[in-house]
């Protein structure tokens, strides 16, 4: 085992004395487990995570209302997406409970449970997101990645690629411009503005002719992804498909 492996399972000895822990997500009840972080089963079971049986478009990953045959769902648009720059974006489950949780304490702490890192493994392995090869974070601006001290995209992408065995790139995709902070006053069509060209491929030797799997703690706008994948294409990946924990 390397160095940095017998540390972080001494972390992980360390931080499993610390349970039970309160429920991230309820506050009330209790977290028996560190695999289980960061909420209680009763916060779990009310999440909603989804099973791959659901109705979703088959390109941004929308519920979509009524029940499709299995055959026909890859036909399924929600028709607000058209212009997006990605392929097809999935997510683990809706941002509420369990998983809202998960999204925000990533922003605080660079730890992916064990039960949150089997659900974006599981996610992954549906179509049409199996058929990507390489794990692309989203990147953070590196003045925002320095003051927080870690990336939380980057940090799924390793839990990610660590179970499912698939490559990751953390270095190809990189941020040039415009942080939250500085977009925080801006409506909905000006952050979209400033996102579009906030990206870039720094290797693109790296990413031509893969298909991608891009990673993010949350599914928004789209705007992130659709502007990191259109930066993905731009330097010739094939296709660009997203992951995120949680769509909003
Ligand atoms: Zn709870
Ligand atoms: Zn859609």
């Amino acid at each position: 085992m390397s160095l940095a492996g017998a540390i972080d399972l001494l972390a992980d000895a360390a931080l499993a004395l610390l349970y039970p822990h309160p429920c991230a997500a309820c506050g009330v009840e209790s977290v028996e487990a560190r695999a289980d972080a960061p909420a209680c089963a009763a916060c779990w079971r009310a999440t909603r995570v989804f099973t791959g049986e659901e109705t979703l478009c088959w390109k941004c990953g929308a519920l979509a209302p009524g029940d499709v045959p299995e055959e026909k769902r890859s036909d399924v648009r929600c028709r607000r997406c058209e212009a997006e720059g990605f392929t097809a974006a999935r997510a683990c489950g809706l941002y509420e409970g369990a998983l809202r949780a998960a999204v925000l304490g990533l922003k605080r702490e660079p730890f992916v449970s064990a039960r949150l890192a089997r659900l974006l493994a599981e996610a992954q392995r549906r179509a049409p997101l199996d058929s990507a090869a390489l794990v692309v974070p989203v990147p953070l601006h590196a003045e925002r990645e320095r003051g927080r001290g870690f990336n939380q995209a980057a940090v799924l992408g390793r839990a990610l690629s660590g179970r499912t065995g698939l490559r990751l790139d953390e270095w190809s995709l990189v941020r040039v411009e415009g942080s939250a902070r500085h977009r925080a006053g801006m409506d909905a069509r000006g952050r979209r503005e400033t996102v579009e060209s906030a990206f870039e491929v720094a290797r693109p030797r790296l990413v031509r002719g893969e298909r991608v799997l891009l990673v993010d703690d949350v599914f928004t706008t789209g705007a992130t992804a659709s502007a990191c994948a259109a930066a993905l294409r731009a330097a010739g990946a094939r296709e660009v498909y997203v992951l995120t924990v949680a769509r909003a």
